[in-house]
């Protein structure tokens, strides 16, 4: 090793999830480090070109999420352009049924969640790979970086994965489940202008006879599947090629040369239709991270399933609206965020457990922000009491987040 240090907290990942975890687990007086491998904040939020802080509200004037969620919301429009309706920027629960939602611009958001961070004391390890994890009697010790000053080991009593793809968890061998991306073919078809193709309810149809009709994939037409992917010699391949599961490098990397073929070609047809030309209609920017939104999460103690919407969880650790649509709130259960086959390990963001729906449900920027607080509480609890996370007494952890000011069940926003 090139280097070796120690902090209480290491958070793993710098998206909305991790920035949120690295502040509370600093608020909370732990000495604690944010290890990112690029060097910008706020993963798929801001470098993957996402610019919508989807909704903490239910659609019908009640306020789900509260905590470092909300304070990141006004943090996005520090540095720039921004709209939160009006009402929701002064009151709780605003009467009117616009919801409470932002755009931002992605580097504006950058520069205000770093200064945040540099505020609450973190220290922040940009440029910096998580390579690997060292354990010790099932219990997470150290996790292995790389960087300019070569390779190091950062040693830390409680880690958090908020890599987006549990790279913590599965480097130290912790089952993780898979789930597929139909966002990406959203935006290649988006790419292609033929949005309007999608339908109005996702609902597409590969005419291959192939059995993959898991709830959340999205169908393209033969037809369609083969203009994009002409390579494809057989369905199985043409199926191979749809079904952009980001759970290995190859296809990350092809998944990102599709993108981009496929935004060329968009571009020779707007130039050849004469509608535009390369001086007037051209790209700015390209996403810095693959965009997908499901990769591997958690195996975890509780996984969030299909219609679990408006049900108690007694170990709830705050509430998430549906995006898509106005009425179900999800109660998340505190066990998602762990396992027990690993201590001294927490999942933020993408990486807490979920399957179905309830992917949808999690995969927004205000779940990150949410359970990457939550994260960043326990972990500091944990070491104050010398406890693993589901040791913890799930009362005071409850207590906790309220003099955070969260809500935590249904019955507390009225529901
Ligand atoms: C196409 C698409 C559209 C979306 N639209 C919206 C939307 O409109 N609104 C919305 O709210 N949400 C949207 N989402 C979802 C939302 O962007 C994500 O759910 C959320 O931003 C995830 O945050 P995260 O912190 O959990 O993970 P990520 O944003 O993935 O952050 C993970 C971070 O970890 C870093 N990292 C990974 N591995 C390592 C490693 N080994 N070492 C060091 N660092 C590492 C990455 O560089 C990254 O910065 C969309 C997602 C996609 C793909």
């Amino acid at each position: 090793m090139d280097f070796n240090v120690q902090y209480d907290v290491a958070v793993v990942g710098g998206g909305i999830a991790g920035v949120a975890a690295a502040i509370q687990s600093a608020r909370s007086g732990k000495k604690t480090v944010l290890i990112e491998k690029t060097i910008l904040l706020g993963g798929l939020a801001t470098s993957g070109l996402i610019y919508v802080y989807l909704p903490l509200c239910d659609g019908n004037g009640h306020q789900t999420t509260f905590g470092i969620c909300e304070e990141l919301i006004h943090n996005s429009l520090i540095y720039g352009p921004g709209d939160i309706p009006e009402n929701w920027r002064n009151e709780k629960n605003a009467p009117e049924l616009k919801r409470f939602i932002c755009r931002f611009s992605p580097a504006s958001f950058m520069l205000s969640m770093e200064e945040l961070l540099l505020d609450a004391g973190v220290d922040l390890w940009l440029d910096t790979l998580a390579c690997a994890v060292e354990t010790k009697d099932a219990k997470m010790t150290a996790v292995i970086v790389e960087n300019e000053s070569g390779r190091g080991r950062i040693k830390a009593r409680c880690f958090i994965d908020a890599s987006g793809s549990s790279i913590l968890a599965r480097r130290a061998g912790v089952p993780c489940l898979p789930e597929d991306n139909f966002l990406s073919l959203w935006a290649i078809m988006y790419a292609l202008g033929k949005e309007s193709e999608l339908g109005q309810n996702l609902a597409f149809e590969i005419h291959t006879g192939a059995a993959l009709s898991t709830p959340g994939t999205i169908w393209l037409r033969k037809d369609l599947s083969e203009k994009l992917f002409p390579e494809a010699r057989t369905d199985q391949e043409l199926l191979e090629m749809l079904t952009y599961r980001g759970l290995s490098g190859k296809k990350v990397s092809r998944f990102v040369q599709d993108t981009h073929r496929l935004l060329r070609e968009s571009l020779k047809i707007e130039y050849a239709s004469g509608r535009s030309d390369r001086t007037r209609y051209f790209p700015l920017k390209l996403p810095l991270m693959p965009q997908f939104r499901k990769t591997y999460c958690i195996d975890g103690d509780y996984v969030l399933a299909d219609n679990q919407n408006n049900r108690h969880f007694e170990d709830s650790i705050g509430m998430l609206p549906d995006w898509r649509k106005s009425g179900p709130v999800w109660e998340i259960p505190f066990r998602t965020l762990y396992t027990r086959r690993m201590g001294g390990l927490l999942a933020a963001g993408r990486c807490t457990a979920a399957s179905g729906d309830a992917w949808e449900i999690t995969r927004v920027i205000p779940s990150a922000a949410m359970t990457g607080q939550v994260a960043g509480l326990a972990a500091a609890m944990s070491i104050d009491q010398g406890k693993e996370p589901w040791e913890l007494d799930i009362s005071d952890l409850q207590n906790r987040l309220r003099k955070l000011g969260f809500k935590l069940h249904l019955g507390e926003i009225d529901l």
